[in-house]
């Protein structure tokens, strides 16, 4: 552990007495960062107790704090605090893992006022007034015994209604697709209180009395949550025909701009990775136009070609597409599929794979639906021996045609791909090494361009490596699953900040990119529900692919896949550009050190 200089925050604290600002000078006292940084997460546990649960803290699950004014501007004070703290530091002494952590906890605190005084999302999306999962978190927690989990659970209950009274407060002119998602996923809330938590006292030997009151206080929240959820109604869709009802969901260019910097930490603008998108895109068109010529023949032999390019594409991939699961085994065939790509992997020696942490493939909790079709959740750093789930949401709730249309985009071959990207070697494999970081902050404010494009990153070369064999239609899926994700930019770009129109969207994702109605009306949805989040998959590929060029071509014969994967993962879920940055300068040192 490095030893550094740190200015006092003790002394500055005893000093706020006194009216006069005096300039700051070093102390002697030696501290080092690390210390500094475990400090600063406690604190952000104690002020963010549901944050904390989902992170596999619990010393705060008897908490739940009001989203008020006051709030407000506790955390705007929390964030000056802790700059000044941090700004505190000498950056150029810093380690050069420390200096990431370092831009981490500065992009953090600096986007709390973003959050707080520009996006202000409290007042336009209802859905982020949903309990359920904060509840859900407690009564999860295996380590702590029934009687405390249901303790806490009952403790937090009495923050239940000034909660929602606050919500209802704090909307002003919400979007209409938030206020639909809103009703949707409270409806769903509900099995967690009136199900779950009951089921969980009524196996408890807590007493009557305890017992008692415990489930008039759930009774009570229902009928919060069931009040919100008429508010929203009647104040709102009720009154839908008002132009002033709603605001538009689109945030506009400027809000997008600040919000991608914000959220994707990447080295380029939202608009250059638009433009990138765009160039992506045409190349996987001229790349697909060639497999589908030589697959023509095998699906409709002397069949004349029609004339336009994406038609004869779109008709190849009909054809292909035949090939899937049937609905009901929808689930199960993603379970049997994880075994072989471990086995993939590790013939190939592409990456460590940890054989002591097992991925659990389920079913996806009724609260978590709504969103996308598959999804890892996965321990955090402070739970690294609780299972990880693959969340597969059953396709019971579809029609024949709606479930048709959905196995057809997850057909055969995609769903390899699907199962490579949120599995193996993705999502959950990056997910376990970031668990293995050895910084906190990095598992902690994660970057989510990082992570999507590692996973993004992985179907690539996993097909490099050979997955799949020769199979062209394998390849034909796979770049119409990769313009997918480079779609996915230029829609939410679109949507977002050049007023994409719903049919720009399905022209774009039905037309150039050859998706089911089912997927593109999915995506038109999602496209209005998040904002920048889209972007995500391609920028972080973008970046990745970037830097393992430039260490290719630098390294030449000694460049060796799987200790680039191993180390580029070590760095934990920061921005690609700071885990480039180490890299490169680890390259030198070593470069140095060999000659
Ligand atoms: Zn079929
Ligand atoms: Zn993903």
């Amino acid at each position: 552990m490095k030893k550094l200089l740190y200015f006092t925050f003790f002394a500055a604290l005893l000093a706020c007495g006194n009216q006069e600002q005096k300039t700051v000078e070093p102390t002697v006292e030696i501290q080092d960062f690390e210390k500094f940084a475990a400090e600063f997460i406690d604190d952000m546990w104690a002020m963010n107790p549901i944050s904390a649960s989902y992170q596999g803290v619990h010393d705060y699950d008897d908490k739940m704090p009001i989203p008020n004014e006051a709030r407000k501007q506790f955390k705007m004070k929390f964030a000056k605090d802790w700059l000044a703290k941090l700004n505190a530091f000498d950056y150029e002494k810093l380690s050069e893992a420390d200096k990431i952590d370092f831009h981490l906890i500065e992009d953090d605190l600096k986007n709390t006022s973003f959050y707080t005084n520009d996006f202000k999302m409290g007042e336009w999306n209802p859905a982020s007034y949903n309990i359920g999962g904060a509840f859900f978190q407690v009564i999860n927690y295996q380590k702590h015994s029934l009687d405390k989990r249901l303790e806490d659970i009952n403790a937090k209950l009495d923050y239940v209604d000034a909660y929602y009274a606050q919500a209802k407060e704090n909307i002003k002119t919400p979007t209409e697709v938030h206020t639909n998602l809103a009703i949707q996923q409270l409806e769903g809330s509900k099995s967690i209180f009136r199900k779950t938590l009951l089921d969980s006292l009524n196996a408890s030997a807590k007493d009557e009395e305890f017992k008692k009151a415990f489930e008039s206080k759930i009774e009570k929240t229902i009928a919060t949550i069931d009040d919100y959820k008429s508010f929203l109604q009647t104040e709102y869709l009720d009154k839908k025909n008002d132009s002033t009802t709603f605001r538009s969901f689109r945030i506009g260019k400027e809000l997008y701009g600040k919000k991608f910097a914000a959220e994707i930490q990447s080295a380029y603008s939202a608009y250059e990775i638009f433009e990138a998108a765009v160039v992506e895109k045409s190349d996987l068109h001229d790349k697909m136009f060639g497999l589908s010529d030589m697959l023509w023949e095998k699906y409709f032999g002397e069949q004349e070609k029609p004339d336009r390019r994406f038609d004869q594409i779109q008709m190849v991939i009909d054809e292909v597409a035949k090939t899937h699961v049937h609905r009901d085994s929808f689930v199960t065939s993603i379970r049997q599929q994880i075994p072989e790509l471990v086995a993939f992997v590790n013939e190939n020696d592409l990456i460590t794979l940890d054989p002591k942490k097992p991925l659990v493939v389920r079913e996806t909790p009724e609260y978590m639906r709504g969103f996308a079709g598959a999804s890892i959740s996965a321990p955090g750093p402070y739970d690294a021996d609780a299972e990880t789930y693959y969340n597969v949401t059953p396709l019971d709730h579809y029609t024949d045609e709606e479930a048709e249309s959905y196995l057809r985009e997850y057909n055969n071959f995609t769903l390899q791909i699907l199962n490579i990207h949120e599995a193996i070697p993705g999502h959950y494999t990056q997910l376990v090494y970031s668990n293995q970081s050895p910084s906190l902050i990095k598992s902690l404010l994660g970057n989510g361009a990082m992570i999507e494009g590692w996973a993004v990153y992985t179907e690539r070369m996993m097909l490099e490596a050979g997955y799949g064999g020769d199979n062209l239609e394998m390849g034909l899926m796979y770049y119409k699953w990769n313009l997918r994700t480079v779609c996915n930019t230029i829609l939410d770009y679109g949507i977002q900040v050049m007023d994409y129109t719903e049919k720009d969207a399905m022209q774009l994702l039905m037309d150039e990119a050859f998706q089911e109605k089912s997927e593109a009306e999915g995506k038109w949805r999602r496209a209005r529900l998040s904002q920048v989040q889209l972007c995500s998959y391609f920028t972080g590929y973008y970046e990745i692919m970037q830097l393992r060029t430039e260490l290719e071509e630098k390294m030449g014969e000694s460049f060796d896949l799987k200790t680039f994967h191993e180390e580029f993962l070590s760095y934990g879920s920061a921005p690609v550009k700071y885990i480039r940055k180490l890299m490169l300068k680890k390259l030198s040192s070593d470069s140095k050190a060999a000659a």
